[in-house]
């Protein structure tokens, strides 16, 4: 069996024509574009690269894309403040706080500032418990982007077996309530879990979100498995690659995110999607 490549970087292109669309409405409706802006503190490399592709993305579908650049010896008063600020301003419709965020600022005081209605990134404490009670609201842009692509290669979830590995609040858990909302069977892997190639061969969907790469070895898989890759990998030669040996999975997989051009394109697209839900939600509570 040879996997289907499930084209990201095709299907975040339709996901941000449909935004464009909505953007555009938007504005003649309100007349103002939906606002993102994004909080980026220090120099990450990697971090400055995201930011830059949101802040164009946001731009190229019609909202405005605000950068916040601070400097990495910024205190958690002025991070503080300047998220305030942005909650209080009635131009701005959708809040991120790149992370990580540097290690002497504290990242949960950080979120809580964010109000659940602007939080874009799903990471406040009152956005999880909606995703966790299975109600409405902003949801996290990797796990929706990876939900879309399930949805898109028509994989009927129910009553499926599907592993996550890796149980981040961004990634790993966010999806697997996901998955369970769509009536999976889900399991939960992580660094403790023991035996990983026997959870890996027995589910029908694996979910990769850990950050090492080619963990998930290809002869691991169930013939016919369904494989979401989102971890993102730097090699020494300077080429990103996923958390799944790609080469071996191909051979067993039905369908597989290729690293890079799979799940990566599709968060930035979600992002934008859930600005201009937080745009429309905002107007109508006005
Ligand atoms: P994270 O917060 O570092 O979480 C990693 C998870 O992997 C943890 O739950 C950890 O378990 C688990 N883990 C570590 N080693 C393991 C092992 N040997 N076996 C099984 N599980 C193991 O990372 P994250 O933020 O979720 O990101 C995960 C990956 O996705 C990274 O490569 C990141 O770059 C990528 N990512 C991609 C996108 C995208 O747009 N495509 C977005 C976000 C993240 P413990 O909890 O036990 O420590």
């Amino acid at each position: 069996m040879t996997a289907q490549r499930i084209d990201g970087k095709a299907l975040a292109k339709r996901v941000r024509a449909e935004v464009a669309e909505r953007a555009q409405a938007f504005e003649q409706r309100f007349g103002r574009k939906p606002g993102l802006d994004v909080v980026l503190v220090g120099e990450d490399p990697a971090s400055q690269v995201y930011v830059r592709s949101k802040e164009r993305a946001a731009s190229r579908a019609g909202l405005i894309g605000n950068v916040h650049r601070l400097p990495a010896e910024t205190t958690n008063e002025q991070l503080l403040a300047l998220v305030r600020t942005l909650a209080q301003d009635a131009s701005v419709d959708g809040i991120l706080v790149q992370l990580p965020l540097p290690k002497h600022l504290d990242e949960t005081r950080v979120l809580d500032a964010i109000p659940p209605e602007k939080d874009v990134d799903g990471l406040t404490p009152h956005n999880l418990g909606l995703l966790t009670a299975g109600r409405k609201g902003l949801r996290a842009c990797t796990p929706s982007g990876s939900m879309r692509m399930l949805k898109e290669i028509g994989f009927e979830l129910e009553g499926k077996r599907a592993l996550v590995i890796g149980r981040s609040l961004l990634v790993g858990k966010s999806i697997a309530f996901m998955l369970l909302e769509k009536n999976a069977t889900v399991t939960l892997a992580h660094s403790r879990t023991q035996d990983l190639a026997g959870e890996v061969g027995r589910a029908d969907l694996v979910v990769a979100a850990v950050g090492r790469p080619g963990l998930v070895r290809g002869e691991w898989l169930k013939p016919g498995a369904v494989v979401i890759d989102v971890g993102i990998n730097r090699l020494e030669d300077g080429s990103l690659t996923g958390d799944v040996d790609f080469e071996g999975a191909v051979e067993r997989a039905s369908f597989i995110t290729p690293v890079p051009g799979g799940v990566g394109p599709m968060t930035i697209a979600m992002l934008l999607s859930n600005a201009v839900d937080a745009a429309e939600a905002i107007e109508a509570a006005r």
